[in-house]
């Protein structure tokens, strides 16, 4: 695994820049997930990778545990994409580059840009943080969730006829629902539903990890392609609802209303009485630097 060889050497190269020796815990952070055949060779892409702020911390500690940028990036990408898409011949979004930039700003990573020039910005103070116990596996895990849900927001498709990326709207659920499920399904969130990455309470409409987990549940527990078959609803339910979604993907019956299977997930994971007291939406580190810096910059048009 090119990440595990990358991780023996950061250990070294950030053990010689003056730190503590990383402290490893590979039961958690486990390796990235494996990529099908039918995507190996899926272009998504030219990646155009920089560092503007090279002077900080969080820069170096990055080129560390990521020798080859390029590979890391596409490789997570191709990951996103089998998250998202069933075969390279569905109607998947056209990306000509994705600029990726490791740089010095307030807040975790956000996506811009639109049309076939996406970018990524990830901040080098987040990486110092993420690092704060010289953990590179945790560093590690952390970066390939973020990049998940960012290059998610880069790949998936866009409901229509449900409002904007307005915070509330049932299109911004379903944006910001569907970028934390593929990163739990990727497996950077705790896929056990009693971990604590699950917050409780809150409903479908409250996005980030509060959706995401309710469609990875989806999909371990109604139909194994949940993911992809929601991502896909955005062109075939026009205008796009929770309901009708629901309907199209698992048959037009009562039992399968987003208010039905929203109890009875939370039945299933023992959740009841979390959902009546509807805790305030606090899952996401990521919610408000990208609220910041991406409003009105996230449709692509
Ligand atoms: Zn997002």
């Amino acid at each position: 695994m090119r990440n595990l060889a990358t991780l023996a050497l950061a250990s070294l190269s950030i053990f010689s820049m003056g730190a503590a020796a990383p402290v490893a815990s590979p039961g958690k952070y486990h390796e990235p997930i494996g990529i099908e055949r039918q995507w190996r060779h899926y272009h998504p892409g030219k990646i155009n990778f920089q560092i503007t702020s090279p002077e900080k911390d969080g820069a170096k500690i990055y080129s560390s545990i990521v020798s080859d940028p390029d590979s890391y990036i596409t490789d997570n990408a191709r990951r996103v994409i089998q998250t998202l898409y069933f075969s390279p011949a569905d109607s998947i979004p056209d990306i000509r580059v994705i600029d990726y930039v490791v740089r010095d700003f307030d807040g975790i990573s956000y996506k811009s840009g639109g049309g076939d020039n996406v970018r990524i910005d990830y901040s080098t103070d987040w990486i110092e943080k993420s690092f704060a116990n010289n953990d590179t596996l945790k560093l590690d895990y952390e970066t390939r969730g973020v990049i998940y849900h960012e290059l998610t927001h880069a790949f998936q498709l866009e409901p229509k006829g449900c409002g904007s990326y307005d915070g509330k709207s049932p299109y911004w659920a379903f944006i910001e629902g569907t970028a934390d499920a593929v990163r739990l399904a990727c497996g950077c969130f705790e896929q056990d539903f009693a971990s604590k990455d699950r917050p409780r309470g809150g409903n479908w409409m409250s996005g980030y990890r509060i959706t995401g987990y309710f469609l990875y549940w989806l999909n371990q527990n109604k139909d194994k392609d949940f993911i992809r078959k929601f991502n896909r609803t955005a062109l075939d339910v026009v205008p796009w609802s929770w309901d009708e979604a629901m309907y199209h993907i698992l048959g037009r019956d009562e039992k399968n209303s987003v208010a039905s299977l929203w109890n009875e997930y939370m039945a299933a994971v023992g959740d009841e009485e979390d959902a009546a007291r509807a805790q305030p939406v606090v899952a996401e580190d990521q919610q408000p630097a990208e609220r910041k810096h991406r409003k009105g910059k996230h449709h692509r048009k």
